[in-house]
């Protein structure tokens, strides 16, 4: 039998490996929709290839090109916002969520709610809005599989295991670009430096944020928001080797790793082929060759963003789409040039302060208007800070 996917950020770094895999079986899959944002050829190209019904582009500027590069073929071309969440309500079974930011949240809302598995890569959408994405799976009877490394691992650690049982979430960071950079260096190094991973393949967003940490920082909090434990629970370890993507520690001490290369198919063909397992084209570990792997604290005074996380879980409700917001607004100003690498954090502390208590946010419901309010306040208050600064 065929399956009905959909990929959202087909043509980025997850959207791409994914696939990769599919194309790999393409009979046994149907494409619904594609999307991408700029990369339209990509898009068309893939969207031709695995024969998909429809190619959407988040950019309405891009819908001719689109359309041009898709000419004599039987997908649909579609464009903008409201196009993006029409695919997301094409019936499908299985789609992937990985377009990259908050952008990515309402997309998947809409999928679950037509009973499809989300497969999570976005983990901004745990972040901004985890309790209600998780309370619309269940509305909607609905699976949400993570797609994160350190996420498909611990997902994978508790396999027939009972979650009360647990007693830490160990996630790893490989320490990104400037994890042996002395901290007084930090403040001056360029934009090609940390889009620059010493591990992973991704896109560069999340390749400065791995620098910076505040990856892991979201990825703390997408642990709370999935897996349902306190704060107190998780611990992050720097493991530079990037081998061991997450340990779960079990109330008898004992300690479940999960090991394997650093290569996204693992967990994306996890979620693709869940509940089973099939082969993937991945390499095979040899800890024989490998050797050492070797593991360390993190030091929060390099790392700011990992202490943030735990004010964000912390204060609960909109904080985690401010902190997300005020994030990824810094860094747009770092990307543009307009702040330092070690300026990210001291701005979206001062946000997340300026914003705590706030009349609009404090007690507001956790829904998608809000969500996209907390957003706008943020990134607003990030662009005060930059221009005062200026
Ligand atoms: P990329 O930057 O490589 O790709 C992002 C995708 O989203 C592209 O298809 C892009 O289109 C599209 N896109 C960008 N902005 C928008 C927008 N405003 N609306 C709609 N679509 C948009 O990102 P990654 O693949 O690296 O990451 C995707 C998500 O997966 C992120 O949430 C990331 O944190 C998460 N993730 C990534 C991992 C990785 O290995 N890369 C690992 C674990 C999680 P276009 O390129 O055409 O402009």
């Amino acid at each position: 039998m065929t399956r009905r996917v959909s990929i959202f950020g087909a043509t980025g770094s997850i959207g791409q490996n994914t696939i990769d895999l599919i194309a790999r079986a393409p009979a046994q899959y149907q494409v619904v929709a594609l999307t991408g944002g700029q990369n339209v050829a990509q898009l068309a190209a893939d969207a031709r290839r695995l024969g998909a019904q429809v190619a959407v582009t988040a950019d309405p500027g891009k819908l001719d090109s689109l359309r041009a590069a898709l000419a004599g073929s039987p997908v649909q071309a579609m464009a903008g916002r409201a196009a993006l969440l029409e695919a997301a309500a094409m019936p499908a079974d299985w789609v992937m969520s990985a377009i990259v930011g908050a952008a990515g949240l309402a997309p998947g809302l809409i999928a679950l709610q037509q009973g499809a598995t989300l497969a999570l890569a976005n983990k901004e959408s745990l972040v901004t809005a985890g309790p209600l994405l998780m309370a619309t799976a269940r509305q909607h009877n609905a699976r949400v599989l993570p797609v994160d490394s350190e996420h498909s691992a611990i997902f994978q650690a508790l396999v027939g295991e009972d979650i009360a049982q647990v007693e830490r979430i160990i996630i790893t960071a490989s320490g990104g670009a400037f994890r042996d950079t002395p901290m007084q260096d930090l403040a001056h190094v360029t934009l090609a430096q940390a889009s620059s991973h010493p591990n992973w393949a991704m896109g560069q967003r999340i390749t400065i944020d791995s620098a910076s940490m505040f990856n892991k920082a979201l990825e703390v909090i997408e642990t709370k928001e999935f897996f349902g434990v306190s704060p107190q629970q998780i611990e992050v370890l720097v493991h530079p080797e990037s081998m061991v993507h997450a340990l779960v520690g079990f109330c008898d001490g004992a300690l479940m790793a999960h090991v394997g290369p650093p290569d996204m198919r693992h967990a994306i063909g996890y979620a693709l082929h869940w509940p089973q397992r099939q082969p993937l084209p991945v390499a095979r570990l040899d800890l024989a060759a490998i050797g050492q792997l070797s593991f360390r604290a993190p030091d929060l005074a390099r790392y700011p963003a990992l202490r943030l996380a735990g004010e964000v879980m912390q204060a609960g409700g909109l904080a985690g789409a401010v902190f997300n917001g005020a994030k990824e607004r810094a860094l747009d100003g770092f990307i543009a040039g307009h702040i330092g690498f070690l300026e990210m954090a001291v701005l979206v502390e001062k946000v997340l302060s300026q914003l705590a208590g706030h009349p609009e946010l404090a007690n507001a419901t956790l829904d998608l208007d809000n969500v996209a309010h907390a957003d706008h306040l943020a990134r607003r208050a990030v662009d005060a800070l930059i221009a005062q600064r200026a």
